[in-house]
């Protein structure tokens, strides 16, 4: 590594197809943009075409937006980035039966002046490794098992190579309108701190402390993202396997200035009022079960629930066990009404904001026009 480096945040990518599959239908995007770096990994399913269009559709959409929008709240940006990419997504399977079943999932990293601002939907995921630290998984599985571990109907152990393991609870493109998950935090980053992202077939064949210790060994972040690749092939490459690998290095002499000024590495964000879906996710389950993302498990990462996740509102308990397939409607109900509650709010923002909301309104009036002709569960699974 040159000296100079050292003073620029340094990005490795790898991607491959693996040792089973005939196509990769995995994408990433990394996109420089004013003192910051957004990143992408979506992993596509629904058939060959489907898939590697419905990723390559999440990362253009994603890039695009964030070329052409002034970011004002973060959190808020990536959520409309996302939204325009499910409808690029969902538009696009309307248009041709071949495509009807492609959907993607998606992690998204946003790093600004030193801060980190995560958003997500599906099973890939987003971990942190501080310099001199040990491996955080920071996004949580939108699967069912995932689900089930969560209300306490399934344990850790039990989830561990569960044959529905694959099933997503949600994902970009069946429907007009999604969810993405925001970060309750915004992590500041410390020099050397490195970000990985990932599809689930690193994660399905590499165990996490032996993610951690290639990410530790590796001497750039290109080199771990290579060294991680030739593993998950290595031990069976039984999926496409993608990884984004961001070295943080502060940049402005602000960021040093907040480096030494904030103890805390955690700074709530305000989240952007959710625009709940109106059905629950379960054609998202339908659709995710008949996708092509459906390879068993042979060794499947049962350490990844021992890890923190991201802090969580502490006054959003877990539903209790016997209440799984109704916890759904009724956070999606919560959300109704912060949606209202934040509505004009939102609003206010209008006017500091004009590019971002703009865009927010045509993407959504877009998607009301669309949400009539819904595909069906049986269009689904033709
Ligand atoms: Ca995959």
């Amino acid at each position: 590594m040159k000296a100079s480096d050292k003073n620029r945040p340094l990005v490795g990518r790898c991607t491959d197809v693996g040792k089973i599959r005939s196509a990769n239908e995995d994408n990433m995007g990394d996109l420089p943009i004013d003192q910051g770096h957004v990143l992408i990994v979506a992993d596509g399913m629904g058939g060959y075409r489907g898939g590697a269009l419905a990723s390559h559709l999440v990362v253009e959409a994603i890039e695009e937006y964030f070329r052409d929008a002034r970011v004002e709240t973060p959190p808020k940006a990536m959520r409309q980035a996302i939204c325009l990419a499910n409808e690029r997504i969902y538009l696009r399977g309307q248009q041709e039966e071949e495509l009807s079943r492609m959907g993607s999932t998606c992690v998204l990293a946003m790093v600004r002046e030193g801060l980190t601002y995560l958003a997500h939907v599906g099973d890939s995921r987003i971990y942190l490794l501080r310099k001199g630290g040990k491996l955080q998984q920071l996004t949580r599985d939108h699967t069912v098992v995932q689900h089930f571990v969560d209300v306490g109907l399934l344990s850790p152990e039990e989830a561990d190579g569960h044959p529905d393991s694959h099933i997503l609870s949600r994902a970009l493109g069946p429907r007009a309108h999604v969810e993405p998950e925001l970060s309750e935090f915004a992590l500041r980053l410390r020099p050397g701190d490195r970000i990985l992202l990932c599809s689930d077939g690193l994660t399905k064949m590499i165990r996490d402390p032996d993610i951690e210790k290639i990410l530790q060994k590796g001497e750039t972040p290109q080199d771990a993202a290579e060294d991680m690749v030739q593993t998950a092939n290595d031990n069976g490459g039984e999926d496409n396997v993608t990884v984004l690998i961001y070295e943080y290095h502060p940049t402005t002499q602000e960021e040093w200035d907040a480096l030494e000024k904030e103890e805390t590495q955690e700074v709530p964000v305000k989240k952007p009022a959710s625009e709940p879906a109106s059905e629950p996710h379960e054609l998202e389950e339908d659709f995710a079960s008949a996708s092509t993302n459906a390879l068993p498990h042979e060794e499947p990462a049962g350490e990844q629930h021992d890890l923190d996740p991201l802090p969580k509102k502490k006054e959003a308990p877990a539903a209790p066990a016997k209440e799984a397939a109704p916890k759904q409607e009724s956070a999606e109900k919560e959300a109704s009404t912060e949606a209202k509650a934040e509505e004009s709010s939102a609003k206010d923002d209008a006017a500091s904001a004009p590019k971002e909301d703009k865009k927010e309104e045509s993407s959504e009036k877009k998607a009301e026009k669309t949400e009539e002709p819904a595909p069906s569960k049986e269009d689904t699974e033709k």
